[in-house]
């Protein structure tokens, strides 16, 4: 599809890279494509980056029609910029569309036109050590009435935002809580899908476990509240009496691209991995009984994320001695190894822009 741009006539200085935070700062342009119902894709532009304006009965205002991916283009040591498995998070945005009754966009329609405004934008990719651009597509219901129905305009749009460093003061385990009474999605609802939804929902806890002291929420899942899901936005892996345990993906969990990348990093070294149901209970024992050896979160965001306490009702457990375990750190140095070009991708995982 031929992509119609719009050069913004008055570029922004680009930040330093030192003092990046996390989506404060957007780039110069930004990338839309609309969608109607018998007509397909159309209208593909690079625009100036800046304000939309959306008619006040807009689907996604009043019924949540609403999904978004999150990747990063990460300039490598030797100066080139590179994604890490775009066509995954291509993938999973069509199913999440689907979930959602948005449409689907066509793989490769959406690579080309991902790969196009990105490497527009290419010269905002920041290079000082764990910077990187955040690329952010989503896609949502605007049809101009208050009928409750599946949409009949969508419009997708793509806007990337240079990021700083998750860790600028090294890798610190955090504290973690896990909730019993909120729950972030249900089997048959759309935990699988990344819907901005699902982070409304999850919203009250994340904040009730900020003003006890705790970073973020292990959620349990939402029929019986008995078996661990993931960690705040992040999927959530153990390691317990020497083997890696993940849960399964039950409907009700984010398939994450870093999860997956995790499995196939770890089974690819001859760790045994298990997805599989995990219980609370079964989490407790190991800890009470020095099983539980590692704990951690993972996404894109924050590549890995260790768990350094666990609260659960009113008992404490550290991990780890509150410290960083030796998977995890593997993990963090293998991912960021193959973004950042520093070690070979003998996964072809990486994708040049060039
Ligand atoms: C995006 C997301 C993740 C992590 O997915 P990645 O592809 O690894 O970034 C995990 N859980 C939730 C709820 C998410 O929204």
């Amino acid at each position: 599809m031929d992509i119609k741009i719009e050069r913004n006539p008055h570029p922004a200085e680009k930040p330093d890279s030192s003092t990046l935070g996390f989506g404060r700062i957007f780039t110069d342009h930004m990338f839309i494509m609309d969608y109607y119902e018998g007509e397909g894709w159309k209208d593909a532009r690079i625009v100036p980056f800046g304000p939309i304006t959306l008619h006040p009965a807009s689907t996604v205002l009043h019924y949540g029609s609403e999904i978004f991916e999150g990747l990063k283009a990460y300039r490598r040591a030797d100066g080139h910029v590179q994604l890490f498995r775009p066509i995954e998070n291509i993938r999973r945005m069509n199913n999440s569309a689907e979930r959602l009754c948005l449409p689907q966009i066509p793989e490769d329609l959406a690579l080309q036109v991902l790969t196009e405004f990105v490497k527009l934008e290419k010269d905002w990719t920041p290079d000082k050590e764990g910077t990187s651009l955040y690329i952010r597509p989503f896609m949502f219901g605007n049809d101009e009435n208050l009928g409750v129905h599946s949409v009949k305009h969508t419009t997708f749009m793509i806007i990337t935002s240079p990021v700083g460093s998750y860790y600028k003061e090294g890798i610190n385990p955090v504290k973690i809580m896990i909730e019993s009474e909120d729950v972030r999605a249900v089997r048959g609802g759309t935990g699988y899908a990344k819907c901005g939804g699902n982070y409304a929902a999850s919203n009250r806890a994340g904040e009730k476990a900020e003003q006890q002291g705790y970073a973020q929420v292990l959620w349990l899942d939402g029929v019986e509240r008995k078996y661990i899901e993931e960690v705040g936005a992040m999927n959530v892996m153990f390691k317990i009496d020497g083997k890696i345990v993940t849960p399964k993906l039950t409907g009700s969990i984010l398939p994450g691209i870093t999860r997956k990348s995790c499995i196939e990093v770890l089974k690819s070294e001859g760790y045994e991995v298990e997805e599989r149901l995990l219980s609370v209970a079964e989490l407790e024992e190991a800890l009470e009984n020095g099983k539980l050896e590692e704990a951690w979160g993972c996404g894109t965001a924050a590549v890995v994320s260790p768990i350094g306490e666990l609260k659960y009702k009113d008992k404490k457990f550290t991990v780890n001695n509150g410290e960083i375990g030796p998977v995890t750190q593997h993990l963090y140095d293998t991912l960021t190894g193959i973004q950042w070009g520093k070690i070979e991708d003998k996964f072809g995982w990486t994708y040049p822009l060039d």
